[in-house]
Parts: structure tokens; C-alpha cells; sequence
């Protein structure tokens, strides 16, 4: 049966294919499709992990049975009963061989596929002591995993089992040729979103997030269509499901007919199209109608994006959120020399061009490890956060300080600090980034010069621009924050995303009056956040005078074309009627 679930729209295009549901902490379980003849070896190594499980409960079993009773409990002789019936069931391992053997997945994938339909199974169950054994499914399931690690050697391949993407045709006559899969998660970390960059997966759908959220924002630079904050998507939709994910217009459609199939597949022929069009867009410089010339940077999140920034024309990297090489390491972090190889890479691979590197932003929604969130926090978002967390910790920031520093020897690196708020902060990082030149100093370690930059995305800090103006040569507005700190709107909590509101008009104002400042005092002032890549925000921006919009790669070129059709010399009455309209978003929606 049809049916369509309503989320939040985070990433553009349409993408259709079959579900995969993974349980949010099975995402780092490999996801590789096998060639047919490598089916046979594939179940066995998955039936080698299941026997090695089952032999070492019955050792335990024989051990128990030699123990006295008295000192053995019950309990755990009947839970190595049912692990061991588990791990014999039919259903189960019928349903591995299934996914291994008609969809080409991995053991490993396969195993975690299968655990899910029959949790699914257990969750319906009335009588509780059954629906507990879900549990003890898991446990099984981990152990397996756990005994076949180190056997297999993912190749993650693209998309498909070619690595092509199937036509319209494919799919509507026939099911059973390499269709795209779609990830079906309760949540997706931001961590797991890298994982995702070298997945199978054509398109994700999440329960919970905002739009702004990092995991949101990492699926737009890798330009997949997304839905997040589709409540009880992972319970509605079913393993295998067809589903249709329109990430335009924020909607999943479930299992859908033909006529539906066929109109969104005329959908996504249309995007390529447009896509197509505005490729022609690329080596044009970005100057508007009344020849104002305006920059157009790059969002990244590891070095190897600069390749997608380059393609898509960008002028630089306006920023590069250091902090995703921290992420998933298990609290360990990158040391000097890994994080300067990746610092240099990101610069070589601009050519010439410059980087703005971000000093690391962890937490609230960007826990350093899925297994370290900072659910103890009540508002981790108004926690220890950002430069927060490097002042906490000087040695790690300073680690990072010097990397950042040796690799502005090998081409032009801006430095940009995030979420400061106090002229103590300011203060004491700058004395830190003093401090990390005079140890390269001491070890005679060669680095280059930086330009010092903050971000702007506390309200605090956008109304206390003086101090800022002093210290930094430029300035980089971050709207996600400063809409969330603004109106008080956590940026990640679909509940409320409704009242995020880029057009509030204290945000406008906060937003017009930084650009203002800093024009006034001749230092450049970006615009970094989700707004600079949001075509429907551009003329508002240009209008107050923004000629700096730092964005992903696939969003640079529609932004381009936005430019070329601006007339700045028109649009900064507008905007300052816009900026004092009670409710500017209807005023912008007229107009464009
Ligand atoms: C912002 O807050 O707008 C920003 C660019 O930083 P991040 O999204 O990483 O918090
Ligand atoms: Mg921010």
C-alpha cells in the first residue's frame, strides 16, 4: 500500500530505491555488495562466524555442567539455551542466505539486515518475556560480527553492483537488477555521515534532526537526497520496501505505484537536467548585473573535498570544519603530524587558493564518538563546545595550532576560531596561537602566516562587533548558530524546527548589522552557514551587502546564478524594508 511520510527537506533531488534499515549503532558494520560467484564463500565465512559462536557456548555449557549447581545460577544456563536456539534458527540464517544470495550483500550486512526484520518480529510480540529476547538476539548478533572481523576485506563499491545508476526503465520492469539503496536510521551521528561519503547508499531518511543539523548538513555536501525528521520512518517502512525520498519537498512516499514511480522518476530526470544547465554556469565569474564582483568559497569537512570545491569553482575554502577529523577515534585524536598531512593536503589541493581552516567545534550535536555524547549535559549546545573545549584543553588546542601553522608554509591559510564570545576568549586564544608559534620556534619548525579570523554566531558577539573588529582581520558569520542562540531553537530537535526561522527578523538584523560593521571597518565578513548556499536568501544578502558567501560545493553554482541575475545597486532599499517588515519571510517569497 502507498503511503507518504512528511520530514524536513535537507537535501535536494529525488531518489528512488529500496530500503535498507540499520540499526543507528550497525553503521559501522561493513556495506559492500559481493559478485555473484563470491556468494558460496560468503556464506560460509557468515556460517564459520555463527559455528565459532556456537561452539564457544557449548564450551561454556560443558563447563557449567561440570561446575556444582549450587555455584552456577540458573539464569545464565538458560540464556546460553536460548543464544544457542537463536543462533539456530531457521528464519534466521534462511533469511541471511537470503540478502547474501539474491541481493548480493556482504556476511556482515546481510547478518545486520536479517537481525532487524526479526527484532521487528520480536517488538510485535504480546507476551513480554519473548519481546525481551530481542536483546539476546543482539548480543548473538554482535558476537557473530565479532568472530567474523578481520576474515573479510570491504570493498565498498558506489552505487549498485557496477557501480551504475539504474534507469527509470530498470525499475519499472524489473526489480531484480542493481536498483539504489536507501538508508532507513532512528538517527545518523554526524560521524556516521562519513562513513556514508565512501557507502552504497543513494539517499538516507532519518526519524529525528534538524535542518540544520550537522548530519543534515554533511548529506548536503555529498549532494544525496535526505529526508530527516520523518518520526517513525524506521518503524513504518519495512527492510526491502520500495520508497521514493523527495528531497526537495521533505517527503518519503512508501512502497509507490507505478504512476507515482513514473512521475518522480520524470522528477529526478528534471533536476539532472537543471543540473546539467547549470553546469554550463562554471567558468563564468560570479559578478553581478551592475558588475560587482562577489566570492564564492567552499564549505569542506576533510581535505580530500577540495577536489569537489575546485569543481564546482569555487574561489577558496571558506570553511573547513576541522573537527570531522576527530570524530569516531574513539577518543583519540589526530596528533600534530596527521592533522598538519591532512591541513596540507587541503591546501595543495586548492592550488593556490586559499583555505579557511576552523579550529575544531565538537560538541552538542557533534559528539567526538557516537559512544560519547554528552547526554549528561542538560544543553549541550550551551555547554563545552567549540573554542569552549579548546581552551578547556590548551595542549590539544595547541597541537592543533602548530599544525594549522606549519601548513600555512605551504600556501594561504586563514585561521577562523568558532563561538567566541568574550574579549577573555579572544584574548586567550590569541595568546595560544602566539605561544604555538614560539614552541615552532623553539624547534626551529618552519610555518607561515595566518590571517585571523572569528565566527560570528552567538548574538552576544554580533552585538559586540567593536572588540571583534580589533583583534580579527575578518569576520564569518555562522547562521545556524546564530539562529539557534537567537531564537532559542536547537538547531537539531525536529520538534521545533518549524520555528527555525533564517528570516527572523532579529536574525536579519543581526546578519545586516555585521556585514555593515565590518564593511565600515574595511574587514571582510563571510557568510558560512546553511543561509549563504539557500538561493531564496542571496539577493537579501546582497542587498546588505554581502559579497562573501562560503557554502557546499553543489550548491554553488544555483548561488551563482542567483548572482549573475542580481542587481545589488536595487536591492539594498529592499532589503532594508525587508529587514523591517514584521514578517519578512512573506515579503521575500513575493519577490522571488
Ligand atoms: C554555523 O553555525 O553557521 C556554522 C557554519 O558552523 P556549524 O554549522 O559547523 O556550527
Ligand atoms: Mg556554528
Amino acid at each position: 500500500m502507498t503511503f507518504a511520510i512528511h520530514g524536513l527537506a535537507v537535501a535536494r533531488g529525488i531518489a528512488i530505491g529500496r530500503a535498507v534499515l540499520v540499526a543507528s549503532t550497525r553503521l559501522d558494520v561493513a556495506h559492500y555488495f559481493i559478485e555473484p560467484s563470491q556468494v558460496g564463500a560468503e556464506i560460509r565465512r557468515m556460517r564459520d562466524g555463527r559455528n565459532a559462536v556456537v561452539e564457544e557456548i557449548q564450551r561454556l555449557q560443558a563447563s557449567i555442567s561440570q561446575m556444582n549447581p549450587k555455584d552456577t545460577p540458573h539464569e545464565l544456563a538458560a540464556l546460553l539455551d536460548v543464544h544457542l536456539m537463536l543462533l539456530q534458527d531457521v528464519e534466521l540464517s534462511n533469511g541471511v542466505t537470503h540478502w547474501i544470495k539474491d541481493r548480493l550483500y556482504n556476511a556482515e550486512w546481510a547478518l545486520t539486515t536479517q537481525l532487524e526484520v526479526v527484532a521487528r518480529q520480536f517488538d510485535e510480540m504480546e507476551d513480554e518475556y519473548l519481546r525481551e529476547r530481542k536483546a539476546d538476539l543482539e548480543q548473538i548478533t554482535e558476537k557473530v560480527l565479532r568472530a567474523m572481523r578481520g576474515v573479510a576485506s570491504p570493498l565498498v563499491q558506489p552505487l549498485g553492483r557496477q557501480g551504475r545508476k539504474p534507469s527509470q526503465q530498470d525499475l519499472l520492469l524489473d526489480d531484480t537488477v542493481d536498483v539504489p539503496l536507501i538508508l532507513i536510521a532512528h538517527d545518523l551521528s554526524p560521524a556516521d555521515m562519513l562513513q556514508f561519503k565512501q557507502s552504497v547508499f543513494a539517499g538516507f531518511i532519518t526519524d529525528v534532526g534538524g535542518k540544520t543539523s550537522h548530519t543534515a548538513i554533511v548529506a548536503r555536501s555529498l549532494d544525496i537526497p535526505a529526508v530527516v525528521g520523518a518520526r517513525l520512518s524506521s518503524h513504518l517502512i519495512r527492510q526491502d520496501d520500495w520508497v521514493v525520498i523527495d528531497g526537495d519537498a521533505g517527503v518519503v512516499v512508501v512502497d509507490p505505484s507505478p504512476i507515482i514511480l513514473a512521475e518522480y522518476g520524470f522528477k529526478q530526470r528534471q533536476g539532472e537536467l537543471q543540473r546539467g544547465r547549470l553546469s554550463r554556469l562554471l567558468h563564468t565569474p560570479a559578478v553581478t548585473m551592475d558588475g560587482q564582483k562577489i566570492e564564492l568559497l567552499a564549505n569542506i569537512e576533510m581535505p580530500e573535498d577540495a577536489a569537489a570545491a575546485l569543481a564546482a569553482g569555487a574561489v577558496g575554502v571558506g570553511l573547513f570544519r576541522s573537527e570531522f577529523m576527530f570524530m569516531g577515534r574513539h577518543g583519540k585524536l589526530p596528533n600534530e603530524e596527521e592533522q598538519f598531512q591532512a591541513y596540507k593536503r587541503a591546501v595543495e589541493g586548492m592550488q593556490g587558493l586559499p583555505v579557511t581552516i576552523r579550529t575544531v567545534d565538537v560538541g552538542a550535536d557533534k559528539p567526538l564518538d557516537d559512544t560519547l555524547r554528552d547526554d549528561a549535559h542538560l544543553n549541550p549546545a550551551l555547554g563545552l563546545r567549540a573554542i569552549r573545549w579548546s581552551l578547556a584543553d590548551p595542549a590539544m588546542f595547541l597541537t592543533q595550532l602548530r599544525a594549522i601553522l606549519r601548513a600555512a608554509a605551504f600556501g594561504q591559510i586563514h585561521l577562523l576560531i568558532p563561538m567566541l564570545v568574550h574579549a577573555s576568549e579572544i584574548r586567550q586564544t590569541i595568546a595560544l596561537i602566539d605561544h604555538a608559534r614560539v614552541q615552532l620556534d623553539n624547534r626551529g619548525v618552519a610555518y607561515g602566516p595566518v590571517k585571523l579570523g572569528a565566527m560570528i554566531e552567538i548574538p552576544a558577539a554580533a552585538l559586540t562587533l567593536k572588540v571583534f573588529l580589533k583583534y580579527f582581520d575578518f569576520l564569518s558569520i555562522g547562521t545556524n548558530d546564530l539562529i539557534q542562540y537567537t531564537l532559542a531553537i536547537d538547531r537539531a530537535d525536529e520538534s521545533v524546527a518549524h520555528l527555525y526561522d533564517p528570516m527572523h527578523p532579529a536574525v536579519l538584523r543581526l546578519v545586516a548589522n555585521t556585514i555593515a560593521q565590518g564593511k565600515a571597518q574595511n574587514k571582510p565578513v563571510s557568510v558560512c552557514g546553511e543561509m549563504a548556499g539557500d538561493t531564496t536568501m542571496t539577493r537579501l544578502l546582497l542587498g546588505m551587502g554581502l559579497r562573501s558567501f562560503s557554502m557546499h560545493p553543489a550548491q554553488i553554482l544555483a548561488v551563482k546564478q542567483e548572482v549573475l541575475r542580481a542587481d545589488t545597486s536595487k536591492l539594498a532599499d529592499w532589503a532594508r524594508q525587508i529587514i523591517d517588515d514584521e514578517e519578512p519571510s512573506n515579503r521575500i517569497a513575493r519577490k522571488n
